[in-house]
């Protein structure tokens, strides 16, 4: 998964760009890059690591430009590399383009083939350099119609900030599955996978770019827009709502707070947990959550887990054991409130069922009595194609075991999960034009042709 963050018409593009960035670490933690166009002058900054680590004040000083594009990244196509990092930038014969992409190509490994055999040079391993490559070669002249000429036949997820010569352009697959918003900061035009980074520039959010979409900006202001058709149904993906999104953004048009704390209301209707002392979520994901069970459980809400702020979000580590090492460091448990008590710890998702074994077995050390999970999305029984790591069937516990077998082998009382209908009906436009493939197996494109190999190439 990755955040990605775009600015057009503003003297600091750069400064606000990283400001912007902060906001969406969250989407992923691997990379970070800021690109500035100034004029014919392009200056990129990109670094493995965290945003705040990374951009020095000296570096930052050196991308001048009222136009800036930033990104954060988390590989889910791709390896973790610094060549893989973006914004992609690369200079071709008019001029340049720099690219961010949020989402996963699920035929990048086909169209990447006929590239190659057609004399294509392949600079990272990121399905996103496809769309660089086809971008190069369109032949139209404005830049919003060599971006939808570029995309004609890409199958999958992308929220695309681009920049060719000065124009920023902004774009939605026609299925929606990534958000993208728009604001305006005075003058100025901003794009940001969640509203939460306008918040933190000062930008008021406008709309969202509309799947299908190519937004095109010019330095003065000048705004195109040109509307590819949309996909009948959209397929936005509710797992930003369960997981994935900050609670104060608002995606897909509606609230990401408002949404959590209705999953865990109806999830407190679907399995209530009668006779528990209190509930508590684990944090920070779940918290709304965990408020939502509380008010319908009329259970009170206690803060039984507290977790290190200095270590970021576990599954957000590319292997095994970079997770194992990080979840043990990342909770610790309060005895004073966990002794002798029966209580519902409420968690937004279990995927591989790491993490919660090691929670759930902190809990009983800490002296819980009895321990009933709820989580506020069904069970994952299938990879993601469009962007959230879960691409492997067989590390994902709820595809080889029933729902009694994984409260034994996470070692709980008593688990529920809400529905896969409680779910798309507490979501804010709901309950169609969702993407369930990962809960339901109704995948809308066809799977990729190789999806191990592309990830691990
Ligand atoms: P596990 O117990 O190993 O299945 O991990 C579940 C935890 O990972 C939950 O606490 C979720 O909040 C978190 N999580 C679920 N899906 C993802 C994802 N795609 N990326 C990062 N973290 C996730």
């Amino acid at each position: 998964m990755c955040g990605i963050f775009g600015i057009s018409g503003h003297p600091s593009a750069a400064a606000l760009t990283h400001l912007g960035l902060y906001s969406l670490q969250h989407r992923g933690q691997e990379s970070a890059g800021i690109v500035a166009v100034d004029g014919e002058q392009v200056r990129a900054i990109r670094a493995m690591g965290l945003v705040s680590d990374k951009f020095s004040a000296e570096a930052m000083a050196t991308l001048i430009g009222t136009v800036a594009i930033g990104h954060t990244r988390y590989s889910t196509a791709g390896s973790s590399t610094i060549d893989n990092a973006q914004p992609k930038l690369v200079h071709f014969r008019g001029g340049h383009i720099v690219l961010a992409h949020n989402g996963n190509l699920t035929n990048a490994a086909e169209l990447k083939d006929s590239l190659e055999a057609e004399g294509s040079i392949f600079s990272s391993s990121a399905d996103s350099e496809v769309i660089v490559h086809r971008l190069a070669k369109a032949r139209t002249a404005a830049p919003e119609a060599q971006l939808a000429e570029a995309l004609e036949g890409i199958e999958g997820a992308y929220s695309l900030l681009v920049a060719i010569g000065e124009t920023l352009l902004a774009a939605r697959d026609p299925y929606g599955w990534r958000p993208l918003a728009m604001g305006r900061l005075n003058g100025a035009t901003v794009f940001a996978s969640e509203t939460c980074a306008l918040d933190i520039v000062g930008a008021v959010a406008v709309r969202e770019v509309a799947p299908g979409e190519i937004v095109a900006v010019e330095p003065d202001g000048t705004t195109r827009t040109l509307q590819r058709p949309p996909a009948p149904v959209l397929h936005r993906c509710v797992f930003e709502h369960v997981y994935f999104a900050r609670p104060d953004s608002r995606v897909f048009g509606g609230s990401v707070d408002r949404a959590r704390r209705a999953l865990g209301r109806r999830l407190a209707r679907e399995h209530p947990a009668p006779g528990a002392d209190f509930v508590f979520s684990v944090p920070d994901s779940s918290n709304s959550a965990a408020l939502g069970f509380a008010e319908a459980s009329g259970l009170p809400l206690e803060l039984a887990l507290i977790r290190n702020h200095y270590v970021g979000r576990t599954f957000i580590q590319p292997t095994q054991q970079g997770r194992d090492e990080k979840v043990k460091v990342k909770y610790n448990a309060v005895r004073e409130i966990l002794e002798g008590k029966s209580v519902v710890m409420v968690d937004d998702s279990i995927v591989r069922g790491t993490t919660t074994r090691g929670l759930v077995s902190l809990i009983r050390a800490a002296g819980a009595r009895e321990v009933h999970m709820r989580v506020s999305s069904p069970p994952i029984t299938g990879p993601c194609y469009y962007g959230i790591d879960t691409p492997d069937r067989a590390q994902l516990i709820a595809a080889q075991h029933d729902v009694s077998e994984i409260a034994r082998l996470i070692g709980v009382d008593t688990l529920g999960y809400i529905s896969l209908d409680g779910m798309l009906q507490s979501v804010p436009n709901g309950p169609d034009g969702f993407c369930h493939a990962c809960f339901s197996g109704s995948y809308p494109t066809r799977p990729p042709a190789a999806p191990v190999q592309l990830r691990r190439s």
